[in-house]
């Protein structure tokens, strides 16, 4: 592992200050919250930056608030503040839960959950559930602000709808959700695969189709058709195997660390079982 290069810190106290910043600095610049892969990636040469706009001191990003059915993350909001949150705890376990599994201590100290979207590595953790979800970014930049559904966001590996002289400002998740629940594997440093499940029971049937979501094993999230499961009991052998069957075919795994093509493949149609079936006992 290398040093950086020699890099200006910027700390912009608004908003405001840092999109103009970005403008101003164009591609010498990255935006810059917990460092944790984008330090990482400077020491290791892959990226090469003269200045970093820091944005964890920006009082505007700070904070989570829940209001009118919907949580409001801001942008550097922590891992760690998210599994420790008494509204995230209280209005979305799920994510909590999620969140608490995330890396480790030091790096979900630092890390935030815009920087593990903005970044758009494959094998991550929250997109699955998010998308799951419906969550948006909420980006601004010097034309304004606007806002992507999750799923639009992320384009594929390392790559995402972010503009230019754009920042994540927020990502806003709808609560309500009768059931979320995530299920990964994982034998590295990052997931294999992680599968998200939301959905309703009423009377231990379901209650519509549950949304199931696999993550870590494409680009980007995938979404598997669960309509077999609408109206099947928990213990409906049949639809389960159905299921796993429908999520195994819709991914497109490579080989690499995490696995072979085919593990990956059944590992996915495991837990969508086990995801799908867990919305039991929330
Ligand atoms: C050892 C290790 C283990 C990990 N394990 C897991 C794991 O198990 N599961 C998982 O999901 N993830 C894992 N991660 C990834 C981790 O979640 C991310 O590193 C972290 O969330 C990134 O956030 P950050 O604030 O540190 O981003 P930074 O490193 O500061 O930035 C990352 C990228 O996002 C951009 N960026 C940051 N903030 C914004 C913003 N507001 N708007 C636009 N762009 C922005 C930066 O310019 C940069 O390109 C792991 C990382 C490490 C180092």
């Amino acid at each position: 592992m290398m040093l950086p290069s020699d890099f200006e810190l910027h700390r912009p106290a608004t908003v405001g200050e840092a999109v103009a910043l970005r403008a101003e600095l164009g591609e010498a610049a990255a935006l810059y919250a917990g460092g944790t892969e984008l330090l990482l990636a400077m020491k290791l040469g892959v990226l090469d930056y003269e200045h970093l706009i820091d944005l964890k001191r920006i009082a505007g990003l700070r904070g989570v608030t829940c209001a009118g059915g919907e949580l409001r993350i801001g942008a550097a909001v922590t891992h760690r503040e998210l599994e420790t949150h008494p509204d995230v705890v209280r209005e979305l376990p799920g994510l909590a839960a999620l969140e608490r599994a995330v890396a480790n201590v030091r790096v979900r100290a630092a890390g935030t959950l815009a920087g593990n979207l903005a970044f758009a590595e494959p094998h991550a953790d929250p997109p699955a559930l998010l998308v799951a979800l419906g969550a948006r970014v909420v980006l601004v930049g010097g034309e304004g602000s606007r806002e992507l559904a999750l799923e639009d966001f992320l384009v594929g590996a390392y790559e995402t709808e972010l503009g230019e002289d754009e920042l994540i400002e927020a990502i806003v998740v709808p609560v309500g959700a009768p059931g979320a629940v995530y299920r990964k594997f994982q034998v590295l440093e990052r997931p294999a695969v992680g599968v998200a499940a939301v959905g309703n029971l009423v009377g231990g049937v379901f209650d519509g189709a549950p949304t199931v979501v696999v993550g870590a094993v494409d680009e980007r999230p995938v979404r598997v058709g669960a309509e077999m499961l609408d109206g099947a009991a928990l213990d409906d052998e049949g639809a389960f195997a159905a299921l796993a069957e429908a999520a195994a075919e819709a991914v497109e795994p490579v080989d690499d660390l995490s696995g072979s093509e085919d593990y990956k493949r059944h590992l996915t149609g495991v837990l969508a079982k086990r995801a799908v079936q867990a919305l039991g006992d929330v």
